[in-house]
């Protein structure tokens, strides 16, 4: 089986009125890059890649300088494609653009593999640990009442009972657009509104240098929060570690980390209790394996950033089935030692419509696709309708 064709679609979905804020940018729209790799004998992979920024960069990488590498090449051989890859584009892209391309293209010959073996993509990695994998609700963002304390927690209660009342186990809310006063109030008010039945997780999307993540995970403990996500800049490894050290609430982050080589340095370095690796972005399937690998040797938690379409999720979720409970338990205990699934709560048309299987909460768990592949369909239909170049 060869590779025959590498097709990229920018997708793009302005937000209007649903548009909404973490710590560092507004949320206008909601943009994906997919890849579609068609084998000489008409099966069909899915990948995506590019979320953070711009698109267009991305889809220009695959279009101009890896899909002609790629061309006529065996389309089962997800991990020496990888290698080769990330070989010829190591000397200008450790970080970025091309890890983000590479991401792409690995989690489409994934699918590719798994459609022509018949097997979905955990078997293919070694077999699952769990068929369906207890999800947590990512939401509470700033939205544009921001400025207006009395209507903003107002509006932020609401929301969160509606994660509470949709039978979420869990939720992560979002810190750092605000004083530490502002925000710890904010954490009060869904602590409030969900209960102490509820885990709570914070994110500040790394809004804080280390003394002003270290008081605002004070406040955090003080709401028994159960991580606190990117305190600080990803570049600051030592900060990473003198946050982590002066607080007992655990830190997770990885998000805007690339390749084993990087969360090598996040890992190895004592920077964090879980590594959030998105597989669109640090490299795909292949190295969401070797990265977690690394972590399980340093008894740190791996679970994914998952911020994308339906493929996105579908590929976090496959990868996510493989992981053991870290350190094993006869009943584990999710968070504690049992992986989660990041389910965004944020209004986007790409996660909820692109797949003819969209993912459904269930008891608060997502279900394990056991379809070859991801185990999705992409909706051609639908992604026309998003589709802009
Ligand atoms: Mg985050």
């Amino acid at each position: 089986m060869k590779i025959a064709r590498i097709t990229t679609h920018v997708l793009r979905v302005p937000l209007g009125d649903l548009h909404f804020y973490s710590s560092q940018a507004a949320f206008p729209e909601r943009t994906s890059l997919l890849v579609r790799i068609e084998s000489d004998n008409g099966l069909v992979g899915w990948g995506e890649g590019g979320q953070y920024g711009p698109p267009e960069p991305v889809a220009s990488a695959i279009d101009d300088v890896l899909a002609p590498l790629l061309i006529g090449k065996a389309a089962d051989d997800p991990v020496a494609v990888w290698e080769r890859l990330y070989a010829f584009s190591r000397d200008f892209g450790q970080k970025g653009t091309y890890v983000e391309a590479l991401s792409a293209i690995d989690i489409a010959l994934w699918d590719l593999t798994g459609k022509a073996q018949g097997r979905p993509v955990h078997a293919l990695l070694g077999g699952a640990f769990r068929d369906r994998i207890t999800a947590y609700a990512t939401g509470c963002y700033y939205r544009e009442d921001f400025r207006d304390s009395a209507s903003m927690l107002r509006n932020l209660q609401a929301e969160a009972e509606t994660y509470a009342n949709a039978g979420f186990g869990i939720l992560k809310m979002k810190v750092g657009l605000l004083s530490v006063q502002e925000d710890a109030e904010r954490v009060a008010c869904v602590r409030k509104a969900i209960g102490d039945d509820i885990s709570l997780l914070v994110d500040a999307n790394h809004a804080y240098s280390a003394t002003t993540a270290i008081r605002m995970g004070r406040a955090l403990e003080e709401h028994g929060v159960l991580w606190f996500e990117e305190p600080v800049v990803p570049e600051d490894r030592d900060g990473y570690r003198r946050v982590r050290e002066a607080l007992d609430v655990p830190i997770a982050g990885g998000e805007a980390e690339f390749t084993r080589y990087g969360f090598r340095d996040l890992v190895a370095g004592g920077c964090v209790d879980i590594v959030q690796p998105d597989l669109c972005v640090s490299g795909g399937i292949s190295e969401f394996v070797k990265i977690h690998a690394l972590a399980s040797t340093f008894g740190v938690l791996t679970v994914p950033h998952v911020w994308g379409s339906g493929i996105a999720l579908a590929a976090g979720i496959q990868a996510l089935a493989t992981v053991p409970p870290t350190p094993h338990t006869y009943a584990p205990v999710p968070l504690q030692n049992e992986p989660v699934i990041e389910y965004d709560r944020t209004s986007n048309p790409l996660r909820d419509e692109l797949l003819v299987e969209n993912f459904g909460l269930e008891d608060g768990h997502l279900v394990v696709p056991q379809g070859p592949g991801l185990g999705v369909t992409v909706d051609e239909d639908v992604l026309c309708r998003y589709e802009t170049s």
